[in-house]
């Protein structure tokens, strides 16, 4: 389609067209010009207007972002389209707000990772998982009845500490990507095969489950990490930092216990 709007279909490079953090201007003018609205409206769309300071390394690619069943209900509720929420590429957002429940980056049918394609029902967009076809929704349960609530309840306030973090771009920012590294830093041991906070979990035989594998001593571990891993990590870090993450220059003495196993090289980043 911007191909046709441009003219000549020369000189749009594929790449522009799918990034939705910061979109080419060019590109949403063409796209207002199109529909006939106000480029301002799109640009307000964008997750950097959203999302004003935050590094776009904490902004999940598009195809990880994990989505809210109940949101989905919600807009078939409404009788509008569904839609993805832009707060789900955000690599914190683990829980909706609004429901209290943990997003899915999973299919609950077919388990595969997911990917949402849309489709016209009855006039209105629903969303479905591309590689089973199944209708993407709750199963109508109270939300407060599902297992996984108490969990939820557990992973929203760190989940807001990191978000209220990420807002601003200080010393707080660095030493919660460093805490999150070494977290998922190798140990500090020549046979090590396990990330750092094995330790957390006390459990000598506890192993870095595969899914997770590839996040080891990468240099940002919590983003390449499937959304569950993520929420274990906010819940270990509420602990070792305490509620509100207060991430001072002198750490509490678990973390500096916990940190001082990890490879060295991870520990001289702090600050
Ligand atoms: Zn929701
Ligand atoms: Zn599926």
């Amino acid at each position: 389609m911007t191909t046709w709007l441009a003219g000549q279909g020369t000189g749009m490079q594929s790449r522009r067209l799918i990034d939705d953090i910061a979109p080419d201007p060019d590109l949403l003018w063409l796209w207002a010009r199109a529909c006939r609205i106000d480029p301002a409206r799109l640009t307000r769309l964008s997750l950097a207007f959203r999302y004003p300071n935050r590094a776009h390394v904490w902004t999940l690619d598009r195809s990880k972002a994990p989505v809210c069943l109940a949101c989905f209900d919600e807009d078939r509720a409404r009788g509008h389209d569904s839609y993805l929420r832009s707060a789900w590429r955000l690599a914190e957002h683990l829980v909706c707000p609004a429901h209290q429940q943990m997003l899915h980056d999973r299919c609950p049918a077919c388990s595969a990772q997911l990917r949402v394609s849309f489709q016209f029902r009855s006039g209105v967009l629903r969303p479905f998982c591309s590689r089973c076809g199944s209708l993407l929704a709750s199963r109508g349960g109270e939300p407060e009845h599902t297992p996984d609530a108490g969990f939820a309840a557990g992973v929203l306030d760190p989940q807001r500490q990191v978000e209220r973090i990420l807002k601003v771009n200080d010393d707080h920012r660095l030493r919660l990507a460093h805490a999150i590294r070494t977290l998922w830093a190798p140990l500090d041991r020549v046979d090590a095969a396990r990330p750092t906070l094995a330790l957390w979990f006390d459990q000598p035989g506890w192993h870095c489950p595969f899914e997770a594998r590839a996040a080891v001593s990468t240099d940002a571990p919590f983003q390449n990490l499937p959304l569950r891993w993520r929420a274990l990590t906010l819940i270990i870090l509420g602990d070792l930092f305490g509620a509100m993450l207060e991430f001072e220059p002198e750490m509490p003495e678990t973390a500096r216990w916990l940190f001082s196993r990890a490879v060295p090289v991870h520990l001289r980043r702090w600050g």
